[in-house]
């Protein structure tokens, strides 16, 4: 028997108004879809759950365990750019936070459990797609090394849910660092109380930025650093996104973690043919959260949040207020606009690296922006592109790009500025942050349209096998490899 996680219900204890506890509301006939074990072991949930009837209960939200105190939280957000200041957990309920045997905390969350007091028109179910949807693309973007939320478990619920079309529902147990969001402090703020603006700001700091106690005195330099803080993971976060063509979609600032993960996969897509205005989401109908403008709406994402810290930001025994809080929205302001700095560091280190070099090698950022510019200009698969690069032969990646002339003139540029890297290194270097496997739309959309249509989870395993190690190419999943052909195209996705 591995040691069990113990369970705490913190955040909900920091005031009345950050949640409203709610029961899950029991489905008619679950089936499992998928349980991550390795995951389970690493939380360690009790074994009782493993795979078993308890945990099908668990899951499927019909008979919970006596450690979940089962809770909706509250948050706002900017949904396409217009504030809407009721939104919270509609169609997803915190079971407990869990504290793992190694002392880390996590939300443990259903999604598609049923109404919530947040659900407005909502039904609280989620489709069967998104549900497979999310696991398969949170568990990848895990494995390929980017911080998200995982997939503990994901269950068929034998009801149905009416969307455009009646679809069979699911339930999605998903693993947190938390689930506070910009829209979370957006929400704070609105209850306009500097007591609760303080502790929720007190608690973001605790539970996810333990070093910035250690290194500034209690007051309002700490609210500050967490800004800092914020901006900065959420620069990295970003550059690993563009980094692997990963494209968001809905980047409303309820979707933006206040930890820095991945959150909320909805309609979600790795690109494919590189092009930086690429948008998949069938209701990003404007391209705001187009590929290339995910920096900036983070950015903008990003001074939002600022905005809920201002009122703490300032000190209130100030001898000139007034002069005080226009010094603190000058703070807070060159904060924000250091996030674009951050942001192409990490994107220049990321880019960098996946053409084998340092991000200050004289020659980096110039290789790396004409290749983009080949790419998008030959519709080159953004994957394929830099996977190939790590290979001992030119000869696929020749292929790819058909032996134009612009290529291969970029080609010989980038073996002499890779020269002095012996072959096998920068082979391995290569092919450690170039994946050969991602979770490709039309391999998700195969493997839904099997699940509902056949019962059957064969590929759905198989899936979940190989982007369980991206960065190795193996040939039983060769035909993983290759982007979409004509007929096979993907070019929206829904949630
Ligand atoms: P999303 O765009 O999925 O992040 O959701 C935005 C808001 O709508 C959140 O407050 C969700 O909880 C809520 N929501 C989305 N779908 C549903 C649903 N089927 N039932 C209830 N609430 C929902
Ligand atoms: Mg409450
Ligand atoms: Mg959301």
């Amino acid at each position: 028997m591995s040691a069990s996680f113990t369970t705490e219900l913190s955040y909900c204890q920091l005031a009345n108004e950050f949640s409203t506890s709610c029961s899950p509301s029991p489905v008619s006939a679950p089936q499992w879809l998928a349980f991550n074990q390795p995951l389970a072991a690493e939380l360690g949930l009790p074994e009782a759950f493993w795979g078993t009837e308890a945990g099908l209960q668990l899951f499927a939200g019909n008979q919970l365990p006596d450690w979940a105190q089962p809770h909706a939280l509250a948050y706002s957000g900017h949904q396409f750019g217009h504030f809407n200041p009721h939104l919270g957990d509609g169609r997803a309920i915190l079971l407990t936070e869990i504290v793992t045997p190694e002392g880390q905390r996590f939300d443990l969350q259903l999604k598609g459990s049923g109404r919530t007091p947040y659900s407005r028109r909502g039904d609280g179910r989620s489709a069967i797609g998104p549900v497979i949807r999310e696991y398969l693309v949170s568990e990848a973007m895990h494995h390929l090394g980017v911080p998200t939320t995982r997939a503990l478990a994901a269950v068929a619920t034998g009801d149905w849910v009416q969307r455009e079309q009646a679809q069979p529902g699911a339930i999605l147990a998903r693993v947190a660092r938390s689930h506070l969001r910009v829209g979370t402090a957006q929400y704070v703020l609105n209850l306009n109380s500097a007591a609760k603006l303080k502790s929720f700001a007190d608690y973001l700091i605790e539970r996810h930025y333990p070093e910035i106690i250690l290194q500034h005195a209690p007051g309002f330099a700490r609210y500050d650093a967490l800004l800092s803080a914020v901006i900065e993971r959420q620069a990295q976060l970003i550059a690993q996104w563009m980094s692997l063509g990963f494209i968001h979609g809905v980047m409303n600032t309820d979707n933006m973690s206040l930890v820095g993960d991945t959150i909320d996969y909805g309609p979600c897509a790795f690109m494919e043919a590189y092009n930086e205005h690429q948008v998949f989401s069938f209701i990003d109908k404007q391209g705001r959260y187009a590929y290339a403008n995910q920096p900036a709406m983070a950015q903008w994402n990003l001074a939002r949040f600022a905005e809920t810290l201002l009122p703490i930001m300032t000190a209130n025994d100030a001898p000139e207020p007034e002069a005080a809080i226009a010094a603190t929205i000058e703070r807070a302001t060159e904060l924000v606009m250091g996030f674009s700095d951050k942001y192409q560091q990490y994107y220049q280190a990321y880019f960098s690296a996946k053409i084998g070099l340092s991000a200050d090698h004289p020659e980096a950022s110039k290789l790396v922006q004409q290749l983009l510019a080949i790419m998008q200009q030959q519709h080159i698969d953004f994957t394929l592109a830099f996977r190939y690069l790590g290979d001992a032969e030119p000869n696929r990646r020749n292929h790819l790009f058909s032996d134009s002339a612009s290529w291969l003139t970029w080609h010989q540029q980038w073996l002499h500025a890779t020269a002095s890297t012996p072959t096998h290194q920068l082979q391995r270097q290569l092919n450690e942050v170039n994946p050969a496997l991602i979770p490709r739309n039309h391999l998700i959309e195969d493997c839904i349209n099997e699940v509902v249509k056949t019962g059957s989870l064969a590929q759905f395993v198989r899936l979940q096998q190989a982007f369980a190690q991206p960065y190795q190419e193996r040939a039983e999943y060769a035909d993983l490899m290759p982007p979409a052909t004509a007929s096979q195209q993907v070019t929206t996705t829904f949630c």
